[in-house]
């Protein structure tokens, strides 16, 4: 179990300290640490350790520092950029939240919450419902990610549009530092100029810069009334035009703005059960939009059927159904929310989590389209994305028979990836808008970084972590991507 340079046998020293029931090290407790949510990516690690408070997590990062023992942070293991699961021969330690998922203070008059790291986000939801409060985060993998998972990658979701990332969701955190100093900034304040915003450094890093143990969270007043429609449209371009009119005619009050090419409808139908699209599929697109106010749902629907009737009379919309109970509206959701599960049964998915300016949209897809169907015939393109926010999920499907034809799979990927994240950057997007960098971004990061920009987060890292103990290999690629010395 000592890892070679290393005098005192690791696993050891952590079941002394912690206690033999909060260090595992094989047999089922430890085997889905090793592998992430898709079953794309594993590894192993000398133990997987499950503190149950702040005080644990910092004697186990103390004695990884002493000893330059690496950490894996784990939360709910969804990330979809192989950021949770530690890489094969890691000689490091698997540090999961798991057990640390309580709810600590929920105040209403403060519009605020507080939870540890481990709490699961549908958690931390509903005790934020159960004193009439929103917490607004939102996304398909709520029910397994943590607070902290989601504050390390400061995930996106359905909601941002109206109450913005993970980051502008956050008032204070906790962190257990690299060199196992706990910095408590577990503050609920709406202004502090008190010198440098230092928990904006660590949503984000993935892990690379500490380990959060508990997090501070705004809380909203709960919109009682919902209206939800889902749009044909025959036009990517009218798409946005429609997006940004509703967005003009419901200031405040359009809370979801979610883009369906048709492909992405059909895969969900086919493979989902119950999630049939209510509209003919002889669109090339669709919106799914969500209006939330204090107003009835009555005048809501009327607002929004007037204005969509205009948008129809001005060629823009094809047709339009609004939900009319909160049945029809949760059927609408259903689909959206089935997007992951069908597109993982469908087939070989080449995704990417792009975005460009909003207004930048179209002329992004209409090139995309053009160059992958070029280089690409027999693929699908499927698209799902958060167009609120020039956020596209963009997916080249291959068939399972296609892709096991495919001779050079790697290839294969790094061609559909180029063409994309180049046409972003000729954007001036992202290729990675929502999910973060892990350990798959690698090379994206020095590709189309800002090499100042590299430079400034590589000395925020030597800084915080000299021993580049703190999930080492993710977010920050080495000079020239040399795997070996990442700083
Ligand atoms: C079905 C599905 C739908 C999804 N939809 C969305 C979406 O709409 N928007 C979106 O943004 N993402 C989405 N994701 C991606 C993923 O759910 C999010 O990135 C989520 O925020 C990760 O949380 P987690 O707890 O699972 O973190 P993990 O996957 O466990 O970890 C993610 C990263 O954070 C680090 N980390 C975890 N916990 C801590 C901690 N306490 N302290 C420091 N570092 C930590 C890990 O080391 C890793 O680098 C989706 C994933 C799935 C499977």
């Amino acid at each position: 179990m000592t890892r070679p340079g290393i005098t005192v046998d690791i696993v050891a020293a952590l079941q002394e300290r912690l206690g033999s029931g909060d260090v595992f090290v094989d047999g089922p407790d430890v085997a889905p640490f090793m592998v992430d949510w898709w079953g794309r990516a594993a590894g192993d690690a000398l133990c997987v350790v499950l503190p149950r408070g702040t005080g644990d997590v910092a004697k186990t990062v103390a004695l990884c520092h002493d000893h330059s023992v690496p950490i894996y942070p784990q939360g709910g293991n969804t990330s979809v950029c192989f950021g949770a699961v530690p890489p094969a021969r890691s000689g490091g330690i698997v540090l999961s939240l798991a057990r640390m998922d309580a709810v600590l203070d929920v105040n209403p008059r403060d519009s605020a919450m507080t939870v540890q790291a481990g709490c699961l986000l549908a958690k931390a939801q509903a005790a934020a419902l159960e004193v009439d409060r929103l917490f607004p985060l939102s996304l398909g993998a709520e029910g397994s990610c943590q607070i902290g998972g989601n504050i390390a990658t400061n995930a996106g979701g359905t909601g941002v549009l109206r109450y913005g990332n993970m980051r502008d969701l956050v008032l204070g955190l906790e962190v257990v530092l690299p060199d196992g100093r706990i910095w408590n900034g577990l503050r609920t304040l709406r202004k502090d100029n008190s010198g440098y915003d230092l928990k904006n450094l660590f949503i984000g890093a993935e892990g690379t810069l500490g380990i959060i143990t508990a997090a501070a969270l705004k809380l909203f007043p709960i919109q009682p009334n919902v209206v939800s429609a889902l749009i044909a449209l025959p036009e990517i371009d009218g798409a946005v035009t429609v997006g940004t009119d509703l967005g003009t005619a419901f200031p405040g009050e359009l809370t979801a703005l979610e883009l369906f090419s048709a492909s992405q409808l059909r895969l969900v139908a086919r493979h989902i059960a119950n999630a049939a699209c209510p509209l003919a599929l002889d669109s090339p697109w669709f919106l799914l939009v969500d209006i939330a106010s204090a107003t009835s749902c009555k005048v809501l629907s009327e607002r929004l059927v007037d204005r969509l009737a205009g948008a129809t009379d001005a060629g823009l919309v094809a047709d339009a159904v609004v939900a009319a109970n909160e049945r029809q509206r949760a059927a609408l959701w259903h689909i959206r929310h089935s997007v992951t599960e069908a597109n993982k049964t469908a087939g070989m998915g080449l995704s990417h989590d792009i975005a460009v300016p909003v207004f930048a949209v179209p002329s992004f897809v209409c090139l995309a389209g053009d160059a992958i169907g070029r280089a690409f015939p027999t693929a699908e393109i499927v698209i799902v994305g958060h167009l609120g926010d020039g956020n596209l999920h963009y997916n080249v499907m291959f068939g399972h028979d296609a892709w096991a034809r495919v001779t050079d799979q790697a290839r294969t990927r790094l061609e559909v990836s180029r063409i994309l994240y180049d046409l972003a950057a000729q954007h001036r997007g992202t290729f990675s808008a929502e999910h973060g960098i892990g350990a798959l971004h690698l090379e994206e990061m020095a590709r189309y970084k800002d090499p100042v920009e590299l430079d400034l987060m590589r000395t925020i890292k030597r800084r915080f972590d000299p021993r580049n103990i703190m999930n080492p290999f993710r977010v920050l690629p080495s000079a020239g991507c040399d795997k070996g010395s990442h700083l």
